[in-house]
């Protein structure tokens, strides 16, 4: 008994200890300092060996969500970096994880909603600071010419303060703004260096057209991303056998329920948008038998509409999904990172946060 009381004292004593010692601020600068640093540290996304890698930096559709940013998804393959879709929030999960955007290569955009866009001048300016060297390409539908003279436009002012303030040492004005290329609306191969293949193909979103969707075939590992579609054959035609799909996805139980509930509280807008977003999104199941059909090493759901905010939405979300593939299919989050390295047939799951 007697040590128990002695063991309470001493445990209360050093609390009290401890709870002394963080008032001090020399101790609280160092324990910031060292936190800062973990902060700054940058993700190196298995750099030391060679292989194409996909980061979700953005989960979620339109729908809101205080853990998830819009539609992105980094891919890196070897060194280089590339970016599919910049929708609100994602500029600033890349910038948080530390991904080192001095090597971004492009950002293809998969169409012209903003969920899949807004975020570009926040990407803009990251890479400018990290030391992209040249302005930043961007390849997308028709209009992305318009969109990257409208943000330039919209943001001169805050690049000509940047570089006054910083000097063009840091901030170069050269290499600020965009190079936008607008991709032929019948999909092509849009970068083949030897190593990396990207290929843009269209997918079907009406009425949004054209939308793509992007393949990237790297030293015989591969990766499919969907953009916004219902099934589309030509994505069929270009996921054959890839390692791993990434699809966006409609769960029709769970944006029934919504349409329920607005319907009951009067919200006809809302009504009205849920009724509208299941004629260009595919459910869930159907997503799941075109990764059987295409034969997908793995299946990863992104862009979830809407996406899961608990256990039992989860629960709700994937409902039926294993009855069609009982394996090798995943929901991303946002941090999800998926590694496929050259000369194997492993994928490797991992998550940043
Ligand atoms: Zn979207
Ligand atoms: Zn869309």
């Amino acid at each position: 008994m007697k040590f128990i009381k002695y063991l309470i004292i001493g445990l209360i004593l050093l609390g009290a200890l401890a709870f002394g010692l963080f008032q001090i601020s020399a101790v609280q600068d160092f324990i910031a300092k060292k936190a800062i640093e973990q902060q700054l540290q940058q993700e190196n996304l298995s750099s030391d060996e060679d292989a194409l890698s996909a980061l979700v930096c953005g989960s979620r559709s339109p729908f809101p969500d205080p853990n998830r940013a819009e539609t992105c998804i980094l891919i890196k393959a070897g060194s280089d970096f590339y970016v599919v879709d910049i929708g609100g929030g994602s500029a600033m999960n890349l910038q948080m994880w530390q991904i080192d955007l001095s090597k971004l290569k492009a950002v293809f955009l998969s169409h012209l909603h903003s969920d899949h866009m807004s975020d570009l001048p926040g990407l803009h300016f990251n890479s400018w600071l990290a030391g992209r060297p040249s302005k930043l390409k961007v390849y997308g539908p028709e209009g992305v010419e318009n969109l990257t003279d409208g943000f330039s436009q919209a943001y001169s002012m805050d690049t000509k303060f940047r570089v006054d303030h910083h000097g063009e040492g840091i901030l170069p004005l050269s290499v600020a703004g965009y190079e936008p290329i607008t991709l032929n609306s019948n999909g092509e191969v849009i970068i083949d260096n030897g190593n990396l293949k990207v290929t843009a193909f269209t997918v079907e979103h009406e009425p949004i057209e054209p939308a793509f969707g992007f393949r990237f075939d790297y030293k015989g590992r591969s990766i499919v991303i969907s953009g916004d579609t219902l099934y589309s054959k030509n994505l069929v035609d270009n996921s054959k056998g890839v390692d791993v799909l990434f699809h966006d996805a409609i769960s029709l139980d769970t944006v029934r329920m919504f349409r329920e509930v607005a319907y009951e509280e009067g919200n006809k807008t809302l009504a009205k948008i849920i009724d509208d977003i299941q004629t260009y999104h595919e459910n869930t199941i159907r997503v799941a038998e075109l990764a059987n059909e295409v034969e997908a090493g793995y299946l990863v759901y992104y862009h979830l509409i809407p996406s899961p905010r608990s256990d039992l939405a989860e629960n709700i979300w994937t409902r039926g999904i294993n009855e069609v593939r009982s394996k090798n299919w995943k929901l991303s989050k946002d941090g999800t990172l998926v590694t496929l390295p050259v000369g194997t047939d492993e994928i490797i799951f991992d998550a940043i946060e």
